[in-house]
């Protein structure tokens, strides 16, 4: 697919991006186990991911190396066709940004019917949930074109008992002008809150939640997300400044990979106000707050009471 908003970190759009060096499964599962000695937490994206081949096997040797939290963020088109995700995932995040068939065609890039096709998929990732334990959510990135389809989106969610992480639409390293001040952004926002304090299952803190109705300046620190390219490269310091630290599988090691990019571009830079996504916002603000994971946790209490069908819009 080809979505209006989505690229590679620098504004190539993915099918512009060369897949020369695109790691095999073999050397895949090596640069996952020089990971696992960092973290047992990953997240699997893309591109697409479901486009691998091999999808099933580095799964299992993601389980086989102990992950313990397995990630995968799909646009859910072939689901159908990967049980593999289903059963060795334990989240899975669909991307979904409308429930408007022919804005989902323009949004996504692709021919015409493709909508139905992924609820379906959603539907029968519901069923499969119950037999396999994962945990379902959309990500949803919010443009200025489809406020009102993002309420709708939450009330799907809601009536699915589906959770979700909103995400302004930022183009290069900056949110969409268009969303700065909005009113009806905000009020989405407003409401997402809303629900999030009410126990509804919002992946992203209060904290994060707050910074995106107003585009709030942070600290990034953006080590904190180790990202890797394909071909094995550990960007350095981020994806959104496209520089790379080392490959990890030449170098063997995730800290000398990030020592070499540091040798090559510096330390951390001080940015401007930019970069309002979860995973660099998220990480970033709870780092140096750690208050904020306290509340999460606290919040998180308040989950079996989540009454969800009281936050459907009438
Ligand atoms: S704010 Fe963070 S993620 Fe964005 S460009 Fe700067 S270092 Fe990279």
């Amino acid at each position: 697919m080809l979505c209006v908003y989505c690229n590679d970190g620098s504004g190539k759009k993915y099918p512009e991006c060369s897949n020369e060096g695109e790691l095999d499964t073999e050397s895949w599962l090596r640069v996952l186990a020089i990971l696992r000695r960092e973290t047992d937490v990953l997240i699997i994206t893309g591109g697409e991911p479901t486009m691998r081949q091999d999808l099933r096997q580095i799964l299992e040797g993601c389980q086989a190396l102990g992950y313990h939290k397995v990630c995968l963020l799909t646009n859910g088109l072939t689901l159908d066709r990967h049980p593999a995700i289903f059963e060795l995932c334990d989240i899975l995040m669909i991307s979904l940004d409308t429930l408007d068939g022919e804005k989902a065609d323009w949004m996504m890039g692709r021919g015409k019917g493709i909508l139905r096709h992924i609820l379906d998929n959603i539907e029968l990732a519901c069923r499969e949930r119950s037999r396999h334990k994962f945990k379902l959510y959309f990500n949803v990135v919010i443009t200025p074109e489809n406020i009102d389809d993002v309420h709708q989106v939450i009330d799907y969610a809601l009536e699915h008992r589906i959770g979700f992480v909103p995400l302004p639409e930022v183009v290069g390293v900056y949110p969409r002008e268009a969303l700065k001040g909005n009113l009806d952004y905000q009020a989405l926002i407003d409401r997402i809150l809303t629900i999030k304090r009410a126990g509804g299952d919002v992946m992203g803190t209060m904290a994060y939640l707050g910074g995106i109705r107003h585009f709030a300046a942070y600290h990034c620190l953006p080590t904190l997300l180790a990202r890797v390219w394909p071909n094995g490269d550990l960007l350095y310091p981020c994806q959104k400044l496209h520089k790379i630290g080392g490959n990890l599988l030449e170098i063997g090691d995730y800290a000398k990979a990030i020592d070499q990019g540091r040798a090559s571009h510096g330390p951390l830079p001080n940015c401007d106000n930019r970069c309002h996504v979860g995973c660099y916002m998220d990480f970033s603000v709870c780092v140096q707050q750690p208050g904020f994971i306290m509340k999460e946790a606290l919040r998180s209490l308040r989950k079996p009471f989540f009454r969800p069908k009281e936050f459907i819009r009438g």
